[in-house]
């Protein structure tokens, strides 16, 4: 059910649920769903599901009913997710990566750049430093930063398009 092909997908999700709740996510169908039934499907330890049940409860991400075996006394838990609010968590983490990587840009694109050995710095520290570097006893050389930019660039359009996929589910 999650895109868990897209990175940022992974990246956020990896964080509040771990590789074992990835897995887990991308094995649960639409609807409800028992968490026996998750278990089998993305083939993981019980006691590994309910705790990824838990965090996603607790993120509002999955919501349950209970249902009781009027018979047995037993109680079964029936999951299911709140697609709603994976897709604006999703939206605000995009929005997130993408004032972060606008503001990357913005810096890159407006800086000259210079690189020793150690580190790169803006022309201006390099001038003052007489371009040359005391850490690492080299020059400060001009450094093209035309393939970072392009790359920037390329990060933010494949954002944009990805948030406006969603948008649109
Ligand atoms: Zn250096």
């Amino acid at each position: 059910m999650l895109e868990t092909d897209n990175p940022l997908v992974r990246e956020y999700f990896g964080k509040i649920v771990g590789e074992d709740g990835l897995k887990i996510m991308e094995n649960i169908p639409e609807g409800e769903i028992t968490d026996e039934a998750i278990a089998k499907l993305s083939d993981t330890k019980l006691t590994s599901v309910r705790k990824v049940l838990y965090v996603l409860y607790k993120s509002r991400i999955a919501e349950y009913r209970t249902e009781r075996d009027d018979n047995t006394g037993w109680i079964t838990y029936w999951w299911s997710f709140n697609h709603n609010n994976i897709k604006k968590m999703m939206e605000e983490e995009a929005d997130i990566a993408l004032r972060g990587l606008r503001e990357e840009l913005k810096y890159e694109r407006n800086g000259e750049f210079y690189r020793c050995h150690c580190q790169r710095i803006l022309f201006e520290e390099a001038a003052e430093e007489d371009f040359w570097c005391e850490e690492c006893e080299s020059n400060f050389e001009y450094f093209d930063n035309s393939n970072l930019v392009k790359e920037l660039g390329k990060q933010i359009k494949e954002l944009e398009k990805w948030k406006k996929k969603l948008r649109r589910k």
